[in-house]
């Protein structure tokens, strides 16, 4: 058998290490506790799950669904964007469903990466930028986040030769691993870039609904200029606890949302059509409903950074995203600080580097562990010394 070289230019899935780790540990007869993954812990709303139930006996929904969804997801997605961020999307021409975000993001790469091409991916960030990239030929130049900068690219430190060779730049606000969040101003001079060097701008949006103190996360389309040369990418996984259910939603430039169209339309057949009328219900969420789940996480995330201050790690409270990104001691490499925490303590956290290189120096915590597993870990942190290195 001979492989694609393809298959070679790809790390092992950060998760499935950890996984493997944990196993062994499980095999043991530990009782391993997991800040690893993001899947949120708490049940799909159960008036979702009646959608589910309903439509299930629908003998129409029992075949192919439309590569591009029902209309009542996308006038649903339509009408979220609007009560949302005031912005008006035309459900037909600017909304396509996804069978979860990542699928999109994974796709897209086929419609702008020939051989060669460069994306502009954030260093560390979300694995599929560039796996995507890589599986269509095409190359990474990677933009590191920094805390200096408030983890956002530095436009200006992108060299003009690979500004001119690239076609897409990928950016993910509120970001997976760091927590940040950006503001308008930023997004314009990413539009300003974009335009600038004709580099179509991919913004994964899927913690828009994870927030904290009050702040509302914003929509990249919400700055002008954005519908001309982006789009936007949204998980119902993380919003509304529908990580299994597999549904999210590209929204943005009509020529985009097309070209999507002709490469999902040839690769996959859609959406059950019972899993899009769950995703319309989901999307009908009240504030209260969606405050109330975010109080909740808020409440986690004040407990872990509690505990991670009282063993000496000093953490920024992120504003949003269900993570919390920790700098660990001098001395130590991500990994084997992790190690060290799973060895010493039986807890699992995530090393920074499976990010990217500028992950580096930092661990990742999920606030999506249970009440017990969470209480469980943070005693176990409690009182931690932390041997020097
Ligand atoms: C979880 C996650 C996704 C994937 O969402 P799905 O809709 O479940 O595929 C995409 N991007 C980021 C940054 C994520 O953390």
């Amino acid at each position: 058998m001979r492989f694609a070289k393809r298959l070679d230019t790809v790390p092992p899935y950060l998760f499935v290490e950890i996984s493997r780790k944990i196993a062994a540990k499980k095999a043991e007869g530990i009782n391993v506790i997991s800040f690893g993954i993001g899947d949120p812990d708490l049940e799909t709303p159960s008036n979702v799950i009646a959608e589910l139930s309903r439509t299930a006996l629908d003998s129409p929904n029992h075949r192919y669904p439309e590569t591009d969804g029902l209309p009542d997801f996308r006038k649903a997605v339509s009408g979220w964007y609007q009560q949302r961020f005031s912005i008006s999307v035309d459900p037909d021409k600017e909304v396509l469903p996804l069978i979860g975000a990542k699928e999109g993001i994974g796709h897209v790469a086929l419609c702008f990466i020939d051989p060669g091409d460069i994306a502009l991916i954030p260093d560390p960030g979300y694995p599929v930028y560039s796996v995507g990239t890589w599986f269509a030929g095409g190359e990474c130049h990677w933009m590191p986040l920094k805390e200096e900068n408030g983890w956002l690219p530095d436009l200006d430190d992108i060299p003009e030769n690979v500004a001119k060779n690239s076609k897409v730049m990928w950016l993910n606000y509120p970001n997976n691993p760091t927590g940040a969040i950006v503001d308008k101003g930023y997004l314009a001079d990413v539009v300003s870039f974009g335009k600038q060097y004709n580099i179509a701008i991919m913004h994964d949006a899927c913690y828009t609904e994870v927030a904290y103190d009050g702040y509302r996360p914003i929509s990249f389309l919400e700055v002008p200029g954005a519908m001309d040369i982006g789009l936007e990418f949204h998980s119902l996984s993380k919003s509304y606890n529908m990580t299994g259910w597999r549904v999210g939603m590209a929204v943005g430039n009509s020529k985009m949302i097309e070209a999507l169209m002709v490469v999902k339309s040839n690769l996959d057949s859609g959406i059950p059509n019972a899993v899009q009328y769950m995703g319309i219900e989901a999307l009908k969420a009240s504030n209260k409903e969606i405050d109330a789940r975010n109080a909740l996480y808020q409440k986690r995330r004040d407990r872990v950074i509690d505990s991670l201050n009282k063993i000496g790690l000093n953490v920024t409270p992120p504003k949003a995203s269900l993570y919390v990104w920790a700098k660990i001691p001098a001395g130590y490499t991500s990994a084997e600080f992790a190690e060290l925490l799973l060895e010493e303590k039986n807890v699992v956290v995530t090393a920074g580097n499976g990010y990217g290189p500028s992950g580096e120096g930092y661990v990742r915590l999920s606030l999506t562990i249970s009440e017990t597993d969470l209480e469980e870990g943070l005693k176990r942190l409690k009182g931690w010394e932390i041997p020097q290195k």
